[in-house]
Protein backbone atom coordinates (compact mmCIF):
# COMPACT_ATOMS: atom_id res chain seq x y z
CA UNK A 1 0.00 0.00 0.00
CA UNK A 2 1.49 3.53 -0.88
CA UNK A 3 1.98 5.80 2.11
CA UNK A 4 0.44 9.11 2.37
CA UNK A 5 2.71 11.60 1.80
CA UNK A 6 2.30 13.87 4.75
CA UNK A 7 2.71 12.14 8.23
CA UNK A 8 1.49 14.47 10.53
CA UNK A 9 -0.38 17.69 9.30
CA UNK A 10 0.62 20.58 11.71
CA UNK A 11 -2.56 22.41 11.56
CA UNK A 12 -4.14 19.32 13.49
CA UNK A 13 -1.42 19.57 16.11
CA UNK A 14 -2.78 21.33 18.91
CA UNK A 15 -0.24 20.28 21.82
CA UNK A 16 3.35 19.73 22.49
CA UNK A 17 5.07 17.39 19.69
CA UNK A 18 7.81 14.69 20.69
CA UNK A 19 9.67 13.78 16.87
CA UNK A 20 13.09 11.70 16.81
CA UNK A 21 14.66 10.24 14.06
CA UNK A 22 18.17 9.88 12.80
CA UNK A 23 18.19 12.61 10.68
CA UNK A 24 16.34 15.76 10.14
CA UNK A 25 15.71 17.86 7.11
CA UNK A 26 14.12 21.18 7.43
CA UNK A 27 12.78 22.00 3.88
CA UNK A 28 11.23 19.65 1.51
CA UNK A 29 12.21 22.04 -1.44
CA UNK A 30 14.66 20.11 -3.90
CA UNK A 31 17.56 20.59 -1.79
CA UNK A 32 15.58 19.12 1.05
CA UNK A 33 13.43 16.10 -0.93
CA UNK A 34 17.19 15.11 -2.63
CA UNK A 35 18.55 14.66 0.67
CA UNK A 36 15.52 13.08 2.00
CA UNK A 37 15.16 10.58 -0.78
CA UNK A 38 19.23 9.48 -1.05
CA UNK A 39 19.37 8.85 3.19
CA UNK A 40 16.04 7.16 2.93
CA UNK A 41 17.09 4.74 0.39
CA UNK A 42 20.58 4.27 2.36
CA UNK A 43 17.93 2.98 5.51
CA UNK A 44 18.66 6.41 7.36
CA UNK A 45 15.64 6.85 9.70
CA UNK A 46 14.74 10.61 8.14
CA UNK A 47 11.74 13.17 9.55
CA UNK A 48 11.11 16.08 6.85
CA UNK A 49 9.77 19.42 8.68
CA UNK A 50 8.05 21.72 6.08
CA UNK A 51 6.59 24.55 7.15
CA UNK A 52 4.17 25.07 3.91
CA UNK A 53 0.84 22.50 3.29
CA UNK A 54 0.30 19.38 0.96
CA UNK A 55 -1.57 20.78 -2.21
CA UNK A 56 -1.98 18.03 -4.30
CA UNK A 57 -2.85 19.31 -8.61
CA UNK A 58 -6.60 19.39 -7.95
CA UNK A 59 -6.44 22.33 -5.32
CA UNK A 60 -4.58 24.58 -8.08
CA UNK A 61 -6.15 27.75 -9.57
CA UNK A 62 -5.76 29.34 -12.56
CA UNK A 63 -5.69 32.88 -10.51
CA UNK A 64 -2.01 33.88 -10.51
CA UNK A 65 -2.97 36.34 -7.25
CA UNK A 66 -4.74 33.83 -5.81
CA UNK A 67 -2.38 30.53 -6.34
CA UNK A 68 0.38 33.19 -4.54
CA UNK A 69 -1.80 33.52 -1.30
CA UNK A 70 -1.75 29.59 -0.87
CA UNK A 71 1.57 28.77 -2.30
CA UNK A 72 4.37 31.68 -2.16
CA UNK A 73 5.75 32.88 0.80
CA UNK A 74 4.26 36.24 2.11
CA UNK A 75 1.78 35.86 -0.57
CA UNK A 76 4.44 36.70 -2.92
CA UNK A 77 5.12 40.13 -1.70
CA UNK A 78 8.82 39.29 -0.39
CA UNK A 79 10.65 42.10 -0.99
CA UNK A 80 14.54 42.45 -1.13
CA UNK A 81 15.74 46.15 -0.38
CA UNK A 82 18.46 48.51 -2.28
CA UNK A 83 18.24 50.83 -4.78
CA UNK A 84 15.92 48.96 -6.76
CA UNK A 85 13.58 47.18 -3.99
CA UNK A 86 12.45 43.92 -6.07
CA UNK A 87 10.31 41.13 -4.56
CA UNK A 88 11.80 37.96 -4.48
CA UNK A 89 9.76 34.69 -4.87
CA UNK A 90 9.92 31.88 -2.78
CA UNK A 91 7.34 28.56 -3.00
CA UNK A 92 6.28 27.68 0.57
CA UNK A 93 4.29 23.95 -0.01
CA UNK A 94 5.43 20.87 0.67
CA UNK A 95 7.99 20.55 -2.44
CA UNK A 96 9.05 23.77 -1.42
CA UNK A 97 9.52 26.20 -4.77
CA UNK A 98 9.44 23.11 -7.26
CA UNK A 99 5.37 23.46 -6.93
CA UNK A 100 5.71 26.80 -8.20
CA UNK A 101 8.75 27.20 -10.80
CA UNK A 102 8.78 26.82 -14.37
CA UNK A 103 10.51 23.00 -14.64
CA UNK A 104 13.19 24.32 -16.59
CA UNK A 105 16.17 21.97 -16.43
CA UNK A 106 20.04 22.86 -16.74
CA UNK A 107 22.85 21.12 -15.54
CA UNK A 108 25.55 23.09 -13.67
CA UNK A 109 28.13 24.72 -16.28
CA UNK A 110 31.46 23.50 -16.31
CA UNK A 111 32.65 26.97 -16.62
CA UNK A 112 30.86 28.05 -13.23
CA UNK A 113 32.13 24.81 -11.74
CA UNK A 114 36.10 25.89 -13.37
CA UNK A 115 35.95 29.17 -11.48
CA UNK A 116 34.74 27.36 -7.85
CA UNK A 117 37.37 24.91 -8.14
CA UNK A 118 39.92 27.79 -9.26
CA UNK A 119 38.88 29.74 -6.44
CA UNK A 120 39.34 26.67 -3.96
CA UNK A 121 41.28 24.14 -5.42
CA UNK A 122 40.12 22.33 -2.37
CA UNK A 123 36.11 22.43 -3.37
CA UNK A 124 37.33 20.67 -6.64
CA UNK A 125 38.82 17.92 -5.20
CA UNK A 126 36.01 17.05 -2.89
CA UNK A 127 33.94 17.96 -4.95
CA UNK A 128 34.52 16.52 -8.75
CA UNK A 129 32.84 17.55 -11.38
CA UNK A 130 32.23 14.15 -12.61
CA UNK A 131 30.61 13.27 -9.37
CA UNK A 132 28.22 16.33 -10.27
CA UNK A 133 27.33 15.07 -13.59
CA UNK A 134 26.50 11.70 -12.91
CA UNK A 135 24.04 12.64 -10.06
CA UNK A 136 22.19 15.38 -12.66
CA UNK A 137 22.12 12.08 -14.96
CA UNK A 138 20.25 10.04 -12.45
CA UNK A 139 17.79 13.10 -11.75
CA UNK A 140 17.55 13.46 -15.26
CA UNK A 141 16.41 10.20 -15.48
CA UNK A 142 14.22 10.09 -12.13
CA UNK A 143 12.61 13.63 -13.40
CA UNK A 144 11.77 12.51 -17.04
CA UNK A 145 14.13 15.84 -18.13
CA UNK A 146 13.61 16.09 -21.73
CA UNK A 147 13.64 19.46 -24.10
CA UNK A 148 9.87 20.48 -24.86
CA UNK A 149 7.77 19.39 -27.32
CA UNK A 150 7.08 21.95 -29.72
CA UNK A 151 3.75 20.42 -30.17
CA UNK A 152 2.98 22.07 -26.93
CA UNK A 153 5.35 24.52 -27.03
CA UNK A 154 2.75 27.35 -27.64
CA UNK A 155 2.58 29.97 -30.24
CA UNK A 156 4.84 32.11 -28.26
CA UNK A 157 7.61 29.21 -28.81
CA UNK A 158 7.56 29.89 -32.38
CA UNK A 159 7.91 33.43 -31.88
CA UNK A 160 10.55 33.40 -30.01
CA UNK A 161 12.32 30.73 -32.46
CA UNK A 162 11.13 33.14 -35.19
CA UNK A 163 12.70 36.21 -33.84
CA UNK A 164 16.15 34.28 -32.83
CA UNK A 165 16.70 32.68 -36.06
CA UNK A 166 16.21 36.14 -37.34
CA UNK A 167 18.77 37.51 -35.28
CA UNK A 168 21.00 34.93 -35.91
CA UNK A 169 20.80 33.70 -31.65
CA UNK A 170 21.44 29.88 -30.77
CA UNK A 171 17.94 28.66 -29.65
CA UNK A 172 16.28 25.39 -28.59
CA UNK A 173 13.33 23.60 -26.64
CA UNK A 174 13.92 24.21 -23.27
CA UNK A 175 14.39 20.92 -21.01
CA UNK A 176 11.55 20.58 -18.05
CA UNK A 177 11.28 17.54 -15.86
CA UNK A 178 7.53 17.13 -16.45
CA UNK A 179 5.52 13.91 -18.01
CA UNK A 180 2.51 14.29 -20.12
CA UNK A 181 2.60 17.59 -20.01
CA UNK A 182 -0.17 19.50 -22.08
CA UNK A 183 0.76 22.66 -22.12
CA UNK A 184 -1.54 24.16 -20.06
CA UNK A 185 0.51 27.11 -18.75
CA UNK A 186 -0.12 27.22 -15.22
CA UNK A 187 2.97 25.82 -13.96
CA UNK A 188 3.70 29.30 -11.80
CA UNK A 189 0.32 27.93 -9.99
CA UNK A 190 1.09 24.49 -9.34
CA UNK A 191 0.50 22.05 -12.37
CA UNK A 192 -3.33 21.11 -12.24
CA UNK A 193 -2.59 18.07 -14.20
CA UNK A 194 0.04 16.48 -12.19
CA UNK A 195 2.60 16.49 -15.09
CA UNK A 196 5.47 18.67 -13.41
CA UNK A 197 7.44 16.24 -11.36
CA UNK A 198 7.98 18.60 -8.45
CA UNK A 199 9.74 17.08 -5.36
CA UNK A 200 5.86 16.27 -4.01
CA UNK A 201 5.20 14.25 -7.05
CA UNK A 202 8.82 12.64 -7.58
CA UNK A 203 11.37 12.51 -4.80
CA UNK A 204 9.28 13.25 -1.40
CA UNK A 205 7.13 9.74 -2.85
CA UNK A 206 10.50 8.37 -2.99
CA UNK A 207 11.48 9.42 0.65
CA UNK A 208 8.30 8.28 1.67
CA UNK A 209 8.94 4.70 0.05
CA UNK A 210 12.03 4.73 1.60
CA UNK A 211 10.28 5.35 5.38
CA UNK A 212 10.63 8.75 5.46
CA UNK A 213 8.32 10.84 7.59
CA UNK A 214 7.22 14.39 6.20
CA UNK A 215 5.82 16.64 9.19
CA UNK A 216 3.85 19.52 7.10
CA UNK A 217 3.29 22.88 8.68
CA UNK A 218 5.88 23.11 10.94
CA UNK A 219 7.82 26.64 11.72
CA UNK A 220 11.32 25.40 12.43
CA UNK A 221 12.09 28.38 14.94
CA UNK A 222 15.50 27.30 15.77
CA UNK A 223 18.27 24.73 15.96
CA UNK A 224 19.28 22.64 19.47
CA UNK A 225 23.03 22.38 19.98
CA UNK A 226 24.99 21.62 23.26
CA UNK A 227 28.73 21.07 23.61
CA UNK A 228 28.97 18.18 21.29
CA UNK A 229 26.93 19.90 18.30
CA UNK A 230 23.68 20.01 16.59
CA UNK A 231 21.22 17.68 18.23
CA UNK A 232 17.89 18.54 16.87
CA UNK A 233 15.26 21.79 16.41
CA UNK A 234 12.64 23.27 17.84
CA UNK A 235 9.68 25.08 15.35
CA UNK A 236 5.84 25.98 16.10
CA UNK A 237 2.79 24.07 14.58
CA UNK A 238 0.37 25.61 11.85
CA UNK A 239 -1.77 24.77 14.87
CA UNK A 240 -0.01 26.88 17.47
CA UNK A 241 1.96 24.36 19.18
CA UNK A 242 5.57 23.78 20.05
CA UNK A 243 7.39 20.59 18.26
CA UNK A 244 10.76 19.57 19.32
CA UNK A 245 12.47 17.02 17.05
CA UNK A 246 15.42 15.11 18.11
CA UNK A 247 17.92 13.56 15.89
CA UNK A 248 20.54 10.81 16.47
CA UNK A 249 22.88 11.87 13.44
CA UNK A 250 22.28 15.56 12.93
CA UNK A 251 20.38 18.42 10.89
CA UNK A 252 20.24 19.18 7.36
CA UNK A 253 19.11 22.70 6.93
CA UNK A 254 17.69 22.84 3.32
CA UNK A 255 15.53 25.84 3.72
CA UNK A 256 16.74 27.52 0.84
CA UNK A 257 19.31 30.85 1.04
CA UNK A 258 16.86 33.27 2.37
CA UNK A 259 15.44 30.62 5.12
CA UNK A 260 18.71 28.77 5.82
CA UNK A 261 20.94 31.80 6.85
CA UNK A 262 17.94 33.53 8.99
CA UNK A 263 17.44 29.82 11.06
CA UNK A 264 21.45 29.98 11.71
CA UNK A 265 21.54 33.29 12.98
CA UNK A 266 18.20 32.58 14.91
CA UNK A 267 19.78 29.88 16.61
CA UNK A 268 23.17 31.72 17.86
CA UNK A 269 25.11 30.54 15.06
CA UNK A 270 27.03 33.48 13.16
CA UNK A 271 30.37 31.93 12.30
CA UNK A 272 32.00 32.53 9.04
CA UNK A 273 30.05 35.23 6.53
CA UNK A 274 26.57 33.76 7.86
CA UNK A 275 24.01 35.93 5.91
CA UNK A 276 26.45 37.72 3.82
CA UNK A 277 26.97 37.20 -0.37
CA UNK A 278 23.80 36.86 -1.49
CA UNK A 279 23.67 36.49 -5.42
CA UNK A 280 21.26 35.55 -7.66
CA UNK A 281 19.52 36.17 -11.06
CA UNK A 282 17.41 39.21 -11.14
CA UNK A 283 14.39 38.82 -14.25
CA UNK A 284 13.35 41.40 -16.31
CA UNK A 285 10.32 40.92 -18.90
CA UNK A 286 9.50 42.85 -22.12
CA UNK A 287 5.84 42.58 -24.03
CA UNK A 288 4.87 42.69 -27.64
CA UNK A 289 2.11 42.71 -29.55
CA UNK A 290 1.31 40.39 -32.41
CA UNK A 291 -1.56 41.12 -35.50
CA UNK A 292 -2.56 37.42 -35.24
CA UNK A 293 -3.38 35.58 -31.58
CA UNK A 294 -0.60 34.58 -29.46
CA UNK A 295 -2.12 33.46 -26.26
CA UNK A 296 0.72 33.72 -23.66
CA UNK A 297 -1.16 31.67 -21.36
CA UNK A 298 -1.44 28.85 -23.42
CA UNK A 299 1.19 25.90 -24.11
CA UNK A 300 4.14 25.34 -21.90
CA UNK A 301 4.61 28.03 -19.36
CA UNK A 302 8.31 28.17 -20.37
CA UNK A 303 9.32 26.06 -23.07
CA UNK A 304 11.59 27.87 -25.04
CA UNK A 305 15.21 29.71 -24.57
CA UNK A 306 17.46 31.81 -25.79
CA UNK A 307 21.39 30.62 -24.95
CA UNK A 308 23.32 32.41 -27.17
CA UNK A 309 23.70 35.65 -24.91
CA UNK A 310 24.86 33.13 -22.35
CA UNK A 311 28.62 34.87 -22.30
CA UNK A 312 26.70 38.56 -22.04
CA UNK A 313 24.90 36.66 -18.62
CA UNK A 314 21.73 36.79 -19.96
CA UNK A 315 19.68 33.64 -20.34
CA UNK A 316 16.46 34.88 -22.56
CA UNK A 317 13.05 32.91 -22.05
CA UNK A 318 9.40 32.54 -22.98
CA UNK A 319 7.32 33.23 -19.90
CA UNK A 320 3.02 32.14 -19.62
CA UNK A 321 1.43 34.25 -17.05
CA UNK A 322 -2.57 33.96 -16.57
CA UNK A 323 -3.91 36.96 -17.96
CA UNK A 324 -3.97 38.61 -14.73
CA UNK A 325 -0.55 39.19 -14.06
CA UNK A 326 0.26 40.18 -17.96
CA UNK A 327 -2.79 42.60 -17.74
CA UNK A 328 -0.41 43.99 -15.33
CA UNK A 329 1.81 44.52 -18.07
CA UNK A 330 0.45 46.62 -20.48
CA UNK A 331 1.12 50.28 -20.85
CA UNK A 332 -1.43 52.99 -21.47
CA UNK A 333 -4.62 54.74 -19.76
CA UNK A 334 -8.47 55.13 -20.41
CA UNK A 335 -9.12 54.02 -23.82
CA UNK A 336 -5.70 53.31 -24.88
CA UNK A 337 -5.42 50.75 -22.09
CA UNK A 338 -8.92 49.50 -22.52
CA UNK A 339 -8.18 48.37 -26.17
CA UNK A 340 -4.85 47.14 -25.16
CA UNK A 341 -6.33 44.66 -22.48
CA UNK A 342 -9.05 43.70 -24.90
CA UNK A 343 -6.41 42.80 -27.53
CA UNK A 344 -4.43 40.60 -24.59
CA UNK A 345 -4.52 37.41 -26.38
CA UNK A 346 -2.36 39.35 -28.73
CA UNK A 347 0.43 39.37 -26.40
CA UNK A 348 4.07 37.89 -26.24
CA UNK A 349 5.60 38.09 -22.84
CA UNK A 350 9.51 37.04 -23.11
CA UNK A 351 12.07 37.14 -19.67
CA UNK A 352 15.41 37.37 -18.86
CA UNK A 353 17.46 36.01 -16.19
CA UNK A 354 20.47 38.17 -15.66
CA UNK A 355 24.05 36.83 -14.03
CA UNK A 356 24.08 39.93 -11.23
CA UNK A 357 27.23 40.93 -10.02
CA UNK A 358 25.57 42.75 -7.42
CA UNK A 359 26.04 40.87 -3.40
CA UNK A 360 23.73 41.51 -0.54
CA UNK A 361 22.62 39.74 2.71
CA UNK A 362 20.32 38.12 4.75
CA UNK A 363 19.31 39.05 8.58
CA UNK A 364 16.46 38.17 10.48
CA UNK A 365 13.99 40.96 11.26
CA UNK A 366 10.94 41.49 13.25
CA UNK A 367 8.99 40.72 10.71
CA UNK A 368 10.27 38.10 8.59
CA UNK A 369 13.97 38.33 6.74
CA UNK A 370 15.62 41.76 6.05
CA UNK A 371 17.00 40.89 2.66
CA UNK A 372 19.36 43.30 0.94
CA UNK A 373 20.41 42.39 -3.06
CA UNK A 374 21.39 46.15 -4.56
CA UNK A 375 22.82 45.75 -7.67
CA UNK A 376 25.61 46.63 -9.35
CA UNK A 377 26.05 49.52 -12.42
CA UNK A 378 26.99 46.71 -14.73
CA UNK A 379 24.19 45.06 -13.50
CA UNK A 380 21.64 48.06 -14.63
CA UNK A 381 23.67 47.39 -17.74
CA UNK A 382 22.61 43.97 -18.30
CA UNK A 383 18.96 44.62 -17.42
CA UNK A 384 19.02 47.41 -19.96
CA UNK A 385 21.07 44.83 -22.19
CA UNK A 386 18.74 42.11 -22.13
CA UNK A 387 15.52 44.56 -22.57
CA UNK A 388 16.60 46.02 -26.11
CA UNK A 389 17.77 42.37 -26.93
CA UNK A 390 14.30 40.78 -25.74
CA UNK A 391 12.76 43.99 -27.94
CA UNK A 392 14.33 43.16 -30.72
CA UNK A 393 13.97 39.48 -30.69
CA UNK A 394 10.02 40.37 -30.52
CA UNK A 395 9.99 42.52 -33.35
CA UNK A 396 12.29 40.51 -35.69
CA UNK A 397 9.94 37.92 -34.66
CA UNK A 398 6.60 39.86 -36.46
CA UNK A 399 5.29 42.06 -33.07
CA UNK A 400 3.53 45.06 -33.80
CA UNK A 401 4.78 46.99 -30.85
CA UNK A 402 6.69 46.38 -27.93
CA UNK A 403 6.57 47.66 -24.44
CA UNK A 404 9.53 48.09 -22.72
CA UNK A 405 8.42 48.71 -19.40
CA UNK A 406 11.64 51.21 -18.63
CA UNK A 407 10.36 54.35 -16.87
CA UNK A 408 11.93 57.14 -18.60
CA UNK A 409 12.05 55.42 -22.14
CA UNK A 410 9.34 54.96 -24.73
CA UNK A 411 6.18 52.80 -23.53
CA UNK A 412 5.46 51.82 -27.47
CA UNK A 413 8.25 50.98 -29.81
CA UNK A 414 7.64 49.90 -33.35
CA UNK A 415 11.21 50.01 -34.65
CA UNK A 416 13.91 48.02 -34.10
CA UNK A 417 16.46 50.66 -34.47
CA UNK A 418 14.48 52.64 -31.78
CA UNK A 419 14.95 49.48 -29.90
CA UNK A 420 18.18 49.61 -30.38
CA UNK A 421 18.61 53.14 -28.75
CA UNK A 422 17.79 52.18 -25.07
CA UNK A 423 21.30 51.05 -24.88
CA UNK A 424 22.46 55.30 -25.03
CA UNK A 425 19.08 56.51 -24.24
CA UNK A 426 17.98 54.35 -21.28
CA UNK A 427 18.75 55.25 -18.19
CA UNK A 428 21.15 53.42 -15.85
CA UNK A 429 18.58 54.09 -12.19
CA UNK A 430 18.23 50.90 -11.31
CA UNK A 431 14.34 52.06 -9.97
CA UNK A 432 13.74 52.17 -13.77
CA UNK A 433 13.81 48.40 -14.31
CA UNK A 434 11.03 46.45 -12.95
CA UNK A 435 12.49 43.46 -12.03
CA UNK A 436 12.11 40.27 -9.40
CA UNK A 437 14.34 37.34 -8.22
CA UNK A 438 13.46 33.90 -7.97
CA UNK A 439 16.96 32.16 -7.87
CA UNK A 440 18.96 33.04 -4.52
CA UNK A 441 22.40 31.86 -3.16
CA UNK A 442 25.77 32.35 -1.50
CA UNK A 443 24.24 33.27 1.88
CA UNK A 444 26.46 30.09 4.08
CA UNK A 445 29.21 29.44 1.58
CA UNK A 446 31.31 26.60 1.12
CA UNK A 447 34.75 26.75 1.16
CA UNK A 448 37.80 25.30 2.36
CA UNK A 449 39.11 27.95 4.59
CA UNK A 450 36.41 28.22 7.97
CA UNK A 451 37.53 32.04 7.99
CA UNK A 452 35.74 32.88 5.06
CA UNK A 453 32.77 30.29 4.69
CA UNK A 454 30.32 28.90 6.56
CA UNK A 455 29.88 25.05 5.71
CA UNK A 456 33.28 22.59 4.16
CA UNK A 457 33.39 20.77 1.15
CA UNK A 458 31.49 18.01 2.53
CA UNK A 459 28.37 20.16 3.73
CA UNK A 460 29.58 20.46 7.61
CA UNK A 461 28.96 23.54 9.67
CA UNK A 462 32.62 24.60 10.19
CA UNK A 463 31.62 25.26 14.11
CA UNK A 464 28.67 23.12 14.92
CA UNK A 465 29.32 19.52 14.67
CA UNK A 466 26.14 17.34 13.08
CA UNK A 467 24.92 20.23 11.20
CA UNK A 468 25.11 20.36 7.61
CA UNK A 469 23.53 22.74 4.85
CA UNK A 470 22.22 21.51 1.25
CA UNK A 471 20.42 23.94 -0.23
CA UNK A 472 21.88 26.51 -2.45
CA UNK A 473 23.18 28.89 0.13
CA UNK A 474 26.22 27.17 -0.06
CA UNK A 475 27.39 28.17 -3.45
CA UNK A 476 29.96 30.22 -4.00
CA UNK A 477 28.42 32.05 -6.77
CA UNK A 478 25.31 32.45 -8.56
CA UNK A 479 25.45 30.11 -11.85
CA UNK A 480 23.58 32.01 -14.87
CA UNK A 481 21.47 29.02 -15.36
CA UNK A 482 17.99 27.86 -14.07
CA UNK A 483 19.43 26.54 -10.91
CA UNK A 484 17.23 23.53 -9.44
CA UNK A 485 19.11 20.55 -10.96
CA UNK A 486 22.38 21.74 -10.01
CA UNK A 487 20.81 22.16 -6.51
CA UNK A 488 19.73 18.55 -6.31
CA UNK A 489 23.07 17.42 -7.55
CA UNK A 490 25.00 19.08 -4.68
CA UNK A 491 22.49 18.15 -2.33
CA UNK A 492 22.97 14.50 -3.71
CA UNK A 493 26.76 14.78 -2.92
CA UNK A 494 25.69 16.59 0.09
CA UNK A 495 23.65 13.23 1.31
CA UNK A 496 26.55 11.40 0.26
CA UNK A 497 28.59 13.20 2.60
CA UNK A 498 26.27 12.13 5.43
CA UNK A 499 26.09 8.31 5.53
CA UNK A 500 30.03 8.67 4.70
CA UNK A 501 30.89 10.29 7.77
C1 LIG B 1 8.29 31.55 -9.81
C2 LIG B 1 9.58 30.76 -9.82
C3 LIG B 1 9.93 30.04 -10.96
C4 LIG B 1 11.10 29.30 -10.97
N1 LIG B 1 11.39 28.55 -12.07
C5 LIG B 1 12.48 27.75 -12.05
C6 LIG B 1 12.74 26.87 -13.13
O1 LIG B 1 11.94 26.77 -14.06
N2 LIG B 1 13.86 26.12 -13.07
C7 LIG B 1 14.76 26.21 -12.04
O2 LIG B 1 15.79 25.55 -12.09
N3 LIG B 1 14.52 27.02 -11.00
C8 LIG B 1 13.40 27.76 -10.96
N4 LIG B 1 13.12 28.54 -9.87
C9 LIG B 1 14.04 28.48 -8.72
C10 LIG B 1 13.99 27.15 -8.00
O3 LIG B 1 12.66 26.69 -7.86
C11 LIG B 1 14.67 27.29 -6.64
O4 LIG B 1 16.00 27.72 -6.87
C12 LIG B 1 14.69 26.01 -5.86
O5 LIG B 1 13.39 25.53 -5.62
C13 LIG B 1 15.41 26.19 -4.53
O6 LIG B 1 15.44 24.97 -3.86
P1 LIG B 1 15.61 24.89 -2.27
O7 LIG B 1 15.34 23.48 -1.89
O8 LIG B 1 16.91 25.50 -1.90
O9 LIG B 1 14.52 25.88 -1.67
P2 LIG B 1 12.93 25.89 -1.82
O10 LIG B 1 12.51 25.17 -3.03
O11 LIG B 1 12.53 27.31 -1.69
O12 LIG B 1 12.42 25.04 -0.57
C14 LIG B 1 12.63 25.47 0.75
C15 LIG B 1 11.48 24.94 1.61
O13 LIG B 1 11.83 25.14 2.97
C16 LIG B 1 10.70 25.55 3.67
N5 LIG B 1 11.13 26.30 4.85
C17 LIG B 1 11.76 27.48 4.88
N6 LIG B 1 12.00 27.87 6.13
C18 LIG B 1 11.49 26.90 6.93
C19 LIG B 1 11.42 26.74 8.34
N7 LIG B 1 11.93 27.65 9.17
N8 LIG B 1 10.81 25.62 8.82
C20 LIG B 1 10.29 24.68 7.99
N9 LIG B 1 10.34 24.81 6.63
C21 LIG B 1 10.93 25.90 6.12
C22 LIG B 1 9.95 26.42 2.69
O14 LIG B 1 8.58 26.54 3.06
C23 LIG B 1 10.17 25.68 1.38
O15 LIG B 1 9.13 24.80 1.12
C24 LIG B 1 11.96 29.30 -9.83
C25 LIG B 1 11.61 30.03 -8.71
C26 LIG B 1 10.42 30.75 -8.69
C27 LIG B 1 10.06 31.53 -7.46
S1 LIG C 1 2.79 23.61 -18.89
FE1 LIG C 1 0.83 23.10 -17.90
S2 LIG C 1 0.53 20.91 -18.14
FE2 LIG C 1 2.67 21.39 -18.58
S3 LIG C 1 3.69 21.08 -16.66
FE3 LIG C 1 3.20 23.27 -16.74
S4 LIG C 1 1.20 23.46 -15.78
FE4 LIG C 1 1.51 21.27 -16.20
Amino acid sequence: MTRPLVHIDGRTVHKTLLLSADVIVVGSGPAGATVAARLAAEAVRVLVLEEGHSHPPETFVESGVQAMSALYRDLGTSIALGDNPMPYLQGRAVGGTSVINGAICWEFPDEVYRAWADADPGLGDALPFESLRAAEEALSVRLHITGTDPAIAGRKAEIMAAGADRLGLTHRPIRRNVVGCRGAGRCLQGCPHGAKLSMDRSLLPDAVRDGARIVAGVRVTGILTDGKGAYGVVGVSAGGARVEARASRGVVLAASAIQTPVLLRKSGIHHGPVGDGLSGHPGVSVTGRFKDPVNNHLGATQGHEITGLRHEGLKLETLGFDRSILGSRIPGLGRELARRIAEMDHYAVQGAALRAEGRGSVRPGFAGPRVRFPLLVQDVQKARRAVRRLGEVLLAAGAEEVYPGVAGFDPVVRDPKRMAEIETDGTLDPKAYPMSVTHLFGTAKMGSDPSTSVVGTDFRHHAVPGLWVADSSVFPTNLGVNPQLPIMAMATLCAAAITAG
